[in-house]
C-alpha cells in the first residue's frame, strides 16, 4: 500500500496533483517542488485547499499516478 498523505510522498512516488477549477473549465497542476521548499510539503494533500489564479475558486484535486513507460513495446496487432 502505497503512502499518499503529504505533499512530500507524492513527490517521492512520482505523482502529480491535478487542480481543476469548474468555473474557468481549466486544469492546472500543483506545483510540489515549490510546496516542499517552502516549508509545506508535511502537508496532508487531503485537508489542502488550491484556490484558481485566474477566479480565486476552490479548485477540485485529483490523485495522478505516475505515467507507465511504454517501453517500445507494440500495442496494436497487424491485419
Ligand atoms: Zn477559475
Amino acid at each position: 500500500m502505497l503512502k499518499l498523505a503529504t505533499f512530500t510522498d507524492l513527490q517521492e512516488l512520482q505523482h502529480t496533483l491535478g487542480l481543476y477549477c469548474l468555473r474557468c473549465d481549466r486544469w492546472g497542476e500543483a506545483d510540489l517542488a515549490g510546496l516542499i521548499s517552502s516549508g509545506r510539503g508535511h502537508r496532508r494533500v487531503v485537508e489542502s485547499r488550491f484556490r484558481c489564479r485566474s477566479c480565486g475558486e476552490l479548485v477540485d484535486k485529483q490523485l495522478r499516478p505516475p505515467v507507465p513507460e511504454v517501453g517500445g513495446a507494440v500495442g496494436y496487432i497487424g491485419g
